[in-house]
């Protein structure tokens, strides 16, 4: 059921408080689903995120000096917030941005909880002191230490997981964050620190600006940032890494993608099949590790055109909130446009619609699109090449094993893919060869304890895993002389 009460987020969340904006403006937030304003959100200006850093620079110092072990138990108990509130936020999230509630429960609901209690556990255990004997008989002892303030900006389409994967090693880094969600997506956003409040987290460690693209720009170049953590497409990714390499300041980019499915010619295709809606559709192909380049080899296409022809068609449209929808609405009608612009280029350049092309005769609301699936695609139309950001599929032949590779790393992309096949080291030998950051045999899925990212213009750096936690941390070396009563052959003392 939805309610008809409209979802207010009037202020703007900075050091432990819900404060009116400073510059801010109201927007109207629209529900995906039926065009109607669910919600109102307040977008705040460059004074609100002066405000917010300069909160969480006030935060830094007592947070990251809280014991490890202390920091961990107050995490837990920022975990148990979040899942509290599970539920609720992933309902949030479908209503703005069309995502099936049942992936919006995994993704949104539980995964931020689960990434905060992942690194709260990385960072209970007692950490030995790490001094190093030098080669000269001196030591070094090698420090961890949380980088500062962080800049975290996320896209609409996971909001709540894009997130949390850069508040829950910021966090248990010792850092603090000021959170610059997307203006589709602000609302649920907010969670995070009613989270906080709940969980008693002190004031400045976690600071919410919901702005648009001018406020994020904003935050990335203020001066009192020391890291900046982006999810979003390429060409912000590049002008975001442009501003800290200017700055020198560190900076993690997760970005776009155009990832292939390779099929073997021995696959199994049910297989695939069963599970092309997580791997090459999932959120209505709104993710940016979607395989939605469908390598197919020569002697098997028709067959595979076919079946996933099928497959696709047998989806079912419709209400996010519907517990049996597998494909919602995108995002905007702006978004929708943006598709439906995409899939007449396919058509324009001869690639053959086998299902959907066009926006549903069912839905008179609601930005929905048809799942589309193009065959006869050659990999260098725009609709392979070009993220489409939408539920559309592309299948290209192939002929041999070294054209599929050649294929899959003809793009400007690499981010993910996947490969299927009956035999699993034939997989991992294909993965090897694929330039992404990330490839699923026979599966495909981000793992919290695995570091995900992407190579060439789909990013620079690695969110999740130990990898994850150690781009919060900055490293310092303090050498120390050979101790007493060693022999040392120091430069001063030098027997070189
Ligand atoms: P977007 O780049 O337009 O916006 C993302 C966020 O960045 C928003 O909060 C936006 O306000 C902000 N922003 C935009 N330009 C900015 C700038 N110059 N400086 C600072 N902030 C700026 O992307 P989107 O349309 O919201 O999201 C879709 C894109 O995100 C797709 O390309 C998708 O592949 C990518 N994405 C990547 C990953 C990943 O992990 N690699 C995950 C999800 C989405």
């Amino acid at each position: 059921m939805r309610t008809s009460e409209l979802v207010e987020a009037a202020e703007v969340f900075v050091g432990g408080r819900f404060v009116p904006a400073i510059d801010g403006t109201r927007a109207d937030v629209i529900e995906a689903a039926t065009e109607q304003v669910m919600g109102r959100v307040v977008l705040g200006g460059p004074a609100d995120i002066d405000a917010a850093v300069t909160a969480a620079r006030a935060g830094t110092r007592a947070w990251s000096a809280v014991p490890p072990a202390t920091r961990a138990a107050l995490l837990d108990r920022y975990a148990a917030a979040l899942d509290a509130r599970a539920e609720e936020t992933a309902r949030d999230v479908s209503r703005q941005n069309g995502m099936p509630i049942t992936w919006s429960r995994v993704v949104n609901g539980h995964l931020p909880g689960t990434l905060v209690r992942y690194y709260a556990d990385l960072i209970r255990g007692e950490v030995p002191v790490d001094v190093r004997p030098g080669l000269r008989g001196v030591r070094t002892r090698v420090e961890h230490r949380a980088v500062g303030v962080v800049a975290a900006i996320t896209p609409w389409n996971y909001p709540q997981a894009l997130a949390a994967m850069k508040i829950a090693p910021a966090l248990a880094a010792g850092c603090t964050v000021v959170l610059k969600p997307s203006p589709e997506t602000s609302l649920d956003a907010y969670t995070f620190a009613q989270a906080a409040l709940d969980a008693g987290l002190p004031p400045g460690v976690v600071n919410i600006v919901p702005g648009g693209r001018e406020v994020g720009s904003h935050l990335v170049a203020h001066p009192g940032v020391d890291k900046v953590a982006f999810t979003g497409s390429s060409a912000a990714g590049k002008q975001i890494g442009e501003t800290c390499g200017r700055l020198l300041r560190p900076v993690t980019l997760e970005l776009g993608g155009k990832s292939a499915a390779i099929l073997t010619e021995d696959v199994d295709l049910p297989t695939y099949l069963k599970k092309i809606l997580r791997v090459s559709l999932p959120n209505t192909g709104q993710t940016c590790h979607s395989s939605t380049r469908i390598l197919a080899p020569r002697s098997r296409y028709r067959e595979i055109v076919d079946a996933v022809t099928d497959t696709v068609r047998s989806f079912r449209v419709g209400d996010p909130l519907d517990e049996r929808t597998q494909i919602g609405p995108v995002v905007t009608a702006a978004h929708r446009a943006r598709i439906l612009n995409y899939i007449e280029a396919g058509r324009a350049s001869g690639a053959r619609i086998t299902t959907g092309g066009s926006t549903p005769t069912t839905k008179d609301r609601g930005w929905y699109v048809e799942p589309t699936v193009f065959a006869d695609v050659d990999n260098s139309m725009t609709v392979a090449r070009e993220e489409i950001f939408g539920p559309v599929l592309c299948i290209i032949p192939y002929a041999d094993e070294d054209e599929a590779v050649a294929i899959a790393n003809d793009s400007e992309y690499g981010l993910a893919g996947t490969i299927w096949t009956p035999d699993e080291e034939r997989g991992i030998a294909l993965a090897q060869r694929i330039e992404s950051g990330t490839v699923g045999v026979n599966h495909y899925g981000l793992d919290p304890a695995a570091p995900f990212g992407g190579m060439k213009s789909s990013g620079i750096g690695r969110e999740l895993g130990p990898e994850g936690l150690n781009a919060y941390l900055v490293t310092q070396s303090i050498y120390l002389p050979a101790p007493r009563g060693a022999r040392s052959n120091t430069v001063g003392g030098d027997r070189t």
